[in-house]
């Protein structure tokens, strides 16, 4: 089985078995039926897996190769055990994406597209993956740009692909944890608990827990914060109209001429 029937298979079966404990322990009552959100989440996670991901996790994986094979990048010159250069490229990259984050968030160009992400009044398994085509091709630059310069392996992209779309899928999930699982659970890994915060309608809190999966980069840079601290509304208050979370009105949202952040 290729890389990428692997991929697809557990991507499914991560989506199916948050949807199903979603149903069953739900953690907030849903503002918008399913039906108003899931079509356009589900044509923008479509649109993302058919023209980007699909293509370019191997195109990353290609590039990797070749730089692997020209030498290029730290790791490719250093002498480092295989396992070992495989832990820290994925703390690396969990550290890069968390700084890309926080850079989505506070260049107006870069906001606008990841907005649309925001945009989800209700948070579940489908709003993971739901980006704007022109954020995940702006991620996919520069991830590969970190690839060329530390010389990150195709395994540890194939790996860290895994974990990524799986963890966002689990902490944007709208499942309940049980209080002390959830506090345990968040010293290590961002659970839904702590990222929801993150997609407040505030902006002192959607500027908290930039986190994808190891929650200490936001405590060790002071981005944590714990809960929400007033009311526990998220979105974006521009846009929470039904006919905002329509495909062609997520598409076309970065273009909008709108006067607030
Ligand atoms: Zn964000």
């Amino acid at each position: 089985m290729g890389s990428n029937s692997l991929r697809l298979i557990l991507f499914f079966s991560v989506l199916f078995t948050l949807a199903l404990i979603e149903f069953v322990v739900p953690y907030r009552k849903r503002i918008l039926k399913r039906k108003d959100r899931w079509v356009s989440n589900f044509f923008l996670i479509a649109i993302a897996n058919l023209l980007v991901k699909i293509s370019v996790p191997v195109g990353l994986i290609a590039f990797s190769d070749l730089f692997r094979e020209k030498g290029y990048g730290l790791l490719n010159v250093i002498e480092v055990n295989f396992y070992v250069s495989i832990i820290i490229s994925l703390v690396l990259l969990d550290f890069l994406i968390y700084v890309q984050h926080i850079i989505s968030h506070k260049i107006l160009f870069l906001w606008k597209f990841h907005r649309v992400h925001h945009t989800d009044i209700d948070l579940d398994v489908t709003s993971a993956l739901r980006f704007h085509p022109i954020e995940i091709l702006f991620s996919i630059l520069y991830k590969l740009f970190f690839i060329f310069i530390f010389g990150i392996s195709s395994e540890s992209i194939l790996i860290f692909e895994i974990i990524l779309s799986s963890m966002a899928m689990f902490n944007h999930s709208n499942i309940h944890l049980p209080k002390r699982f959830e506090s345990a659970l968040r010293m290590f890994i961002v659970t839904p608990q702590m990222h929801i915060v993150h997609h407040s309608v505030k902006k002192y809190e959607s500027d908290k827990n930039f986190g994808f999966n190891f929650s200490f980069w936001d405590r060790i840079f002071k981005t944590y914060i714990k809960n929400f601290e007033g009311s526990d509304k998220i979105g974006q208050n521009h846009f929470r109209k039904i006919k905002d979370q329509s495909l062609k009105s997520l598409l076309i949202q970065p273009f909008l001429k709108i006067k607030v952040k």
